[in-house]
């Protein structure tokens, strides 16, 4: 725990905030419905496209199976050419069934929605066909397999507005000009009469299905659309309370001059090695640290430079916790404690010396003291838990010494006088 991981953790809500506050003008905008800026509109592509592969190509799957169940009408109407018109009819359905199953697994699946379109409208041309093989009048009755079409394009391409209404109006277009171009029966009968009268008003049916089915596709896409958004928006919100309840379990523990542990930390830290090194029956050593003469330093220097001095000595004994168990932490005023588990006395004392030179060695300025510069002072405590005792013995222990350190002089170190083990 550094004052170096603080910041960095504080960057990483930003990023969150801004996506959040992106999302929430959108729909407050009420822009939700309606296409996203660029980036946003290519994920939510992404994820329309495992959408469509999930539950989509079932639709699809069974519009296929209705039209090959079409097939009773080659061989109810088709006379010669049933099993010509059926045979084509099944070809065209497996060819497309193909492709879907084969779609998600190729490079190409971001082209899906084009071949989704041309095989609707595959299916179309081929009941056109249909139309222009097969006798009249039983040949009329293929114009109603429009109607099942445009279902079709309404229940495939439900969630993408756009391609719905391309497809069922270039299907329209092309029905409209084929009846207008194909060459009529001649001389016309009356049932050719009547289905001839019927053509603009089957058409004007039509056309009011489409717009029909266009405003329930806009509203399906619009819903799936700002259900994105909001889900989107939850996710971030979950992320975002995870980050603060981890900033806030980090600040409770943190010391907020020097950004090292706190002593909120140290204790409960202290607990956890006390009874871990008490299972394993491994030593564990505590070195209380005071700042020497640091009243006077503050007289001296004023208190904004005493609180730079203890920034600096504080990080220096940081690089000292080197091992993953050790921790460093601001024990109160100019007091520090550096927990060592799985150390003995000896190799306490030996890391409180290097620890006790490495500071004055920094050279920080003292006039009053009679080092000239700012020293600490160190006791040192080290025993193996032993079940019944409190850590706080221990504590002691290492206070006893320190206590000692000041009275031998300051800028040294003193071990326990009784040890343990
Ligand atoms: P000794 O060598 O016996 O420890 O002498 P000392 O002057 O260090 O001890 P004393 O307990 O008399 O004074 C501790 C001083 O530490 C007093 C207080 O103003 C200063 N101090 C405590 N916390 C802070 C802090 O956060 N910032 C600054 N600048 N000074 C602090
Ligand atoms: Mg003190
Ligand atoms: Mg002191």
């Amino acid at each position: 725990m550094t004052s170096s991981s603080v910041q960095r953790e504080g960057d990483t809500l930003q990023p969150l905030e801004n996506q959040i506050n992106v999302l929430t003008s959108l729909i407050e905008r009420r822009k939700a419905g309606g296409r996203f800026p660029t980036k946003l509109e290519s994920e939510y592509q992404a994820y329309r496209l495992r959408q469509f592969f999930s539950v989509d190509l079932r639709v699809i799957m069974s519009g296929l199976l209705v039209f090959v169940v079409f097939g009773w009408a080659d061989f109810s109407f088709g006379g010669p050419d049933a099993v010509t018109l059926f045979s084509v009819r099944v070809l065209i359905a497996v060819l497309l069934l193909l492709l879907i199953i084969w779609l998600p697994r190729s490079g190409y699946a971001r082209y899906s929605i084009y071949v989704l379109v041309s095989g609707i409208y595959l299916c179309f041309t081929s009941v056109l066909w249909n139309i222009s093989v097969v006798d009249l009048p039983w040949g009329y009755f293929y114009h109603l397999g429009m109607i099942p079409m445009q279902v079709f394009a309404l229940l495939g391409l439900r969630s993408n507005y756009r391609a719905m209404l391309s497809c069922s109006v270039a299907m329209l277009l092309s029905y409209g000009a084929f009846i207008v171009l194909m060459p009529g029966p001649d001389p016309l009968s009356e049932v050719d009469v009547l289905a001839i009268g019927m053509a603009p008003y089957y058409l004007l049916f039509w056309t009011i299905l489409v717009i029909m089915a266009s405003y329930l596709s806009y509203t399906i896409e619009s819903g799936a659309r700002t259900d994105y958004i909001k889900n989107r928006l939850l996710a971030l919100e979950a992320d975002r309370l995870q980050y603060l309840g981890r900033r806030l379990q980090q600040l409770s523990t943190t010391d907020s001059l020097t950004g090292i542990a706190n002593r909120r930390y140290a204790e409960t830290h202290l607990a956890d090695e006390w009874r871990r090194c008490l299972r394993s029956n491994v030593p564990l050593a505590v070195l209380m640290i005071d700042v020497d003469l640091f009243k006077s330093y503050n007289d001296q220097y004023g208190h904004q430079q005493g609180d730079e001095c203890l920034r600096k000595i504080a990080q220096k004994m940081s690089e000292f916790c080197r091992r993953p168990g050790d921790v460093c932490a601001r024990y109160g005023g100019e007091e520090f404690v550096i927990l060592l588990p799985e150390t003995t006395l000896d190799q306490g004392c030996d890391l409180a010396q290097e620890l006790c030179d490495a500071v004055a060695g920094m050279n920080i300025p003292h006039a009053q003291s009679p080092f000239s510069r700012a020293t600490i002072s160190i006791g040192v405590a080290a025993e193996i838990p032993r079940a019944g005792d409190h850590y706080e013995g221990l504590l002691k222990k290492a206070d006893i010494a320190l206590y000692q350190a000041k009275n031998e002089g300051r800028n040294q170190i003193k071990r326990q006088s009784v040890t343990d083990y």
